[in-house]
């Protein structure tokens, strides 16, 4: 199937030539008949999918046909979870919206509202917003919902996760009963089928092969090594093997931060992403990292979630996560696009059962290789993993834009690190120089 059997109009088939897109994604394929049949759509899609522009692509056609009911209010709402999906989903309703006369904006929390409050005023089709700072604009009045024709819920499953379920639920309320609703969310939880069965009228279900069927193309791989020598276990992998790009996953925000720390001394760039960094910082350290003058970013999984980084050659897992699900997530940032990649998971005796639990969802097991110098002490025993609540740790406080520069986490507890033994080789971090890496 190519765009042009779509029904595309030429504009847009203009902008997605340019952007090199040869035929539609199955997503693409799938959802955006869907929705220029006005239809409600139920879709079943992770990031990397294309889902984006499977949403986007028939919205700008629909808006570039139809006249508006209403002069300068927003026609179209898309709700995202986070900042950067939200920054990411305006930047592809501009990309793929270039040769058309619409207007987009952007509204999220963490950064002043003025500038919010003045391209709203000016007026604006498509709105891209997180929910929090959404709100905010409607208590202030400087945001009126009901000419709403079509509305996006992306990623509604994080969202549910994040908390956000009353906040979606009073923007319902502020929007007409009268529209489109396209609802995408990488599972169908129950919950999800709650807040489907509310808002969905006859909704078209699309389904894709979820990344973890697709994934062929990540080679995953398992280094058992104790807690204590995992870092001195990343240095050495990243220096042995030049890698340049690597994101790497932990599970709390303190650890983040602090590994980016340690790599910085190691000599290796690093920079943290997470919901205590201002949103200069998130933003600086993804571009950085996107042109390489970053080796490494330290991630929790919310804020790396629907960063739109391509072809990510590596993915590390210095901590498993705790849900099984958000393995797939994770390692689902390499090898994107038909590249190749490689997911690596440092995996310590505490952390043996979350293990299991991944393979069972992959149904398969992960390859396990011992590197000499890193043998796991089996007088070891497992120790409770700390936060252990399911999606605490990436929880950014309160999700009304609270997160602003200087509030990072006072008084944080460090992670009880184990004695440190053996003296195995450090690798040769010492011998490189930060700008052979910055490439
Ligand atoms: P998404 O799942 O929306 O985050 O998209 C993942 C990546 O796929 C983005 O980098 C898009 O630019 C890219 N993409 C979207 N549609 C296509 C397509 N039809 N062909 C090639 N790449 C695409």
């Amino acid at each position: 199937m190519s765009f042009t059997e779509l029904g595309l109009r030429a504009e847009i088939l203009r902008a997605i030539a340019e952007e090199g897109y040869t035929e539609p994604t199955p997503i693409q394929a799938k959802a955006i008949p869907v929705v220029l049949a006005g239809r409600d759509l139920m879709a079943a899609a992770q990031t990397g999918t294309g889902k984006t522009a499977g949403f986007t692509l028939p919205i700008l056609q629909l808006l570039s046909t139809k006249p508006a009911t209403a002069r300068g209010k927003p026609r179209v709402l898309v709700l995202t979870p986070t900042r950067e999906l939200a920054a990411q989903v305006e930047e592809s309703v501009r990309t793929y919206g270039h040769f058309l006369p619409l207007k987009s904006t952007l509204v999220f929390g963490g950064v002043g509202i003025g500038p919010q409050i003045k391209a709203l005023k000016s007026g604006v089709d498509i709105l891209v917003a997180t929910p929090g700072r959404l709100l905010d604009h409607v208590g202030q009045r400087t945001v009126d919902l009901s000419g709403i024709e079509i509305l996006v819920l992306d990623e509604a499953d994080r969202m549910l996760d994040m908390g956000f379920i009353h906040d979606i639920r009073k923007v319902l309320a502020l929007v007409p009963k009268q529209k489109q609703t396209l609802l995408f969310s990488a599972t169908f939880s129950d919950e999800i089928r709650g807040l489907a069965n509310g808002l969905l009228r006859e909704p078209q279900l699309v389904e894709v092969a979820p990344r973890n069927a697709t994934a062929e193309l990540v080679s995953q791989r398992v280094y058992p090594v104790d807690k204590a020598r995992k870092r001195d276990l990343l240095i050495k992998l990243i220096d042995d093997h030049h890698w340049h790009q690597v994101l790497v996953f932990m599970r709390t925000k303190h650890g983040a931060n602090t590994l980016a720390e340690k790599l910085n001394k190691a000599d290796i760039s690093a920079a943290a992403i997470h919901g205590n960094k201002s949103q200069g910082a998130r933003t600086r350290a993804l571009a950085d990292f996107k042109s390489m003058k970053l080796n490494v970013l330290v991630a929790t999984d919310i804020a790396a979630r629907g960063l739109d980084i391509d072809q990510l050659p590596h993915v590390v897992n210095f901590e498993l996560p705790n849900v099984p699900e958000d393995y797939v997530h994770r390692i689902g940032r390499t090898g994107r696009a038909g590249a190749s990649g490689h997911a690596v998971s440092l995996v310590c005796v505490d952390e043996l059962g979350l293990l299991r639990d991944i393979e069972r969802l992959l149904k398969k097991p992960i390859e396990k290789i011992v590197l000499p110098g890193f043998e796991p002490d089996p007088s070891i025993r497992a120790e409770p993993i700390e936060n252990g609540k399911r999606g605490q740790g990436q929880r950014s406080g309160s999700p009304r834009g609270g997160n602003r520069p200087g509030n990072a986490p006072k008084g944080a507890p460090p992670r009880p690190g184990q004695p440190q033994r053996g003296n195995a080789s450090r690798g040769n971090a010492a011998q490189h120089h930060s700008g052979s890496r910055h490439r």
